[in-house]
């Protein structure tokens, strides 16, 4: 069995000495050799990419300053972007005239997506590995070091899970934790079931574990991840439910704040706002995705939920004895949607009034279904309704926002504007307040701060001690 080590970067040690500490106890002999990872998209992919700087570090590898520099080259990749491949080959192309001595390589979904024509097409390129095949990096790596030319992990139908000897960590105050890799659903827009692999959760006891040394690290803040983190299912005897799971991360000694993200709307259960109710180190903030207000569209989605059932979800949420934030995302612009539709998803946004909403127009995506659906919407229209959604979104959040002018919140500090003197961090419902203080450091600290002023999108405040 493995042993997880958890590694700041240069921030994390000057913020938590402790944690840099074990750095050097955990990092492989060193090789002289050195690895620069870029990464886009989803918090999943920033997260791999601590975990896979993780085992260039278990290896002897050191982090580079610059790309330049860099004896191994990693592009992160995401497929949700529009345009990803070709971008991705762009970005290829850019690196071909530093390629002589180096190792390139390329990692996620866009990995994944293209496999081997990526060696076609970019042939100085010599690792191409998924994000389901992560697993088997220290020997693609490996055979890379004795002199492989071109070396692949494509393998989607897996029950394993990335588990690592080292991650990483390149937030300082935060720290991830993913519980479940890939997804089930299918919902007929998404590359992710075709990028990702299907759904593998983690032990309950590895997550604890790992849990319990952030906590040991100095992190108070956690957040637990998976494409779908509340459809968790222990595969340990333990068989330890989602919320279970919450409850038991929440009461490890010194961790002040747990979220998870994202929940999918079909396995939300009543006991997840039990237990937030129960346990106030669970954040007051739930991101449920909706993405549609017409049944009609959501199962064109193949959302598996309709907006009744949804909104009863949303119904168990309300009855909280706490008030809890809910953001969600929205799509617009799906084919087929009617202005009926879309007016279906404006009224939804109302009655609801979420505190955030990620929106989107449709854009189609390879290996998907709605790709050939009939019906497209023109783009002009797609822009329209979502300018049309923003702006309505934006008032409601300006509303809520004022009715919390004269509330005190503890904030976790995160940022430091210092052009502004300003400093900026998060509440329990991961609203964002901006305010001064006299305190020459407080990143990392959790403060009172009393609203003075709203704005649709943070809160202005001042320090209270
Ligand atoms: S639930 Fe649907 S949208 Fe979310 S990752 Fe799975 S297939 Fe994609």
């Amino acid at each position: 069995m493995s042993r997880t080590f958890d590694i700041g970067i240069d921030d994390l040690k000057a913020v938590r000495t402790h944690a840099g500490t074990e750095s050097a106890s955990a990092a492989g002999t060193p090789n002289g050799k050195s690895f620069f990872i870029e990464t886009f998209g989803c918090q999943m992919n920033s997260h791999d990419a601590e975990k896979v700087a993780g085992v260039f570090l278990s290896r002897g590898y050191r982090p580079a300053q610059s790309i330049a520099e860099a004896d191994v080259l990693l592009y992160n990749t995401c497929s949700i972007r529009e345009k990803a491949a070709q971008k991705v080959f762009s970005r290829l192309g850019a690196w071909r005239g530093m390629a002589d001595g180096k190792i390139i390589g390329v990692i996620g979904c866009l990995a994944q997506q293209e496999g081997e024509e990526i060696f076609e097409r970019a042939p100085w390129v010599s690792l191409v590995c998924g994000s389901a095949s992560y697993r088997k990096l220290p020997e693609l790596i490996a055979e890379l070091e004795s002199g492989g030319r071109r070396v692949t992990g494509l393998d989607l139908d897996t029950d394993e899970t990335f588990e690592t000897e080292i991650t990483r960590r390149d937030n300082p105050l935060r720290a991830y934790i993913t519980i479940i890799e890939g997804c089930n659903y299918a919902c007929s827009y998404c590359v992710v079931p075709h990028t990702r692999g299907p759904e593998r959760s983690r032990s309950s006891d590895a997550v604890l574990a790992e849990a319990k040394r952030l906590a040991g690290a100095g992190y108070t803040e956690i957040q637990l991840l998976g494409q779908t983190v509340n459809s968790y299912s222990d595969p340990s005897p333990r068989n330890l439910a989602f919320a279970n799971l919450l409850r038991e991360v929440a009461a490890i000694d010194g961790i002040r704040r747990v979220r998870f993200t994202t929940s999918h709307p079909n396995d939300f259960s009543r006991e997840i706002v039990e237990a937030i109710d129960a346990t106030p180190v669970l954040c007051d903030h739930i991101h449920l995705p909706v993405q549609s207000g017409s049944t009609r569209i959501l199962k064109a989605m193949r959302r598996t939920y309709t907006r009744e059932q949804y909104l009863e979800k949303m119904s168990w949420i309300r009855a909280a004895r706490r008030p809890i934030s809910v953001t969600t995302d929205v799509i617009v612009g799906f084919p087929g949607e009617t202005e009926s539709d879309f007016e279906q998803t404006l009224a939804l946004l109302e009655e609801v009034g979420y505190d955030g909403v990620f929106s989107f127009t449709y854009s189609p995506r390879p290996n998907t279904d709605a790709k050939s659906m009939p019906d497209a919407i023109p783009e002009e229209e797609k822009a329209r309704r979502l300018a049309v959604l923003q702006d309505g979104q934006r008032a409601i959040q300006l509303a809520r926002n004022a009715k919390l002018v004269g509330s005190q919140f503890e904030v976790m500090v995160d940022t430091h504007h210092a052009a502004r003197s300003q400093w900026a961090g998060r509440t329990t419902q991961n609203l964002i307040v901006n305010f001064s203080s006299p305190h020459p450091s407080l990143l990392g600290e959790y403060v009172q701060a009393r609203i003075t002023r709203a704005a649709p999108y943070s809160l202005v405040g001042e320090d209270v001690g």
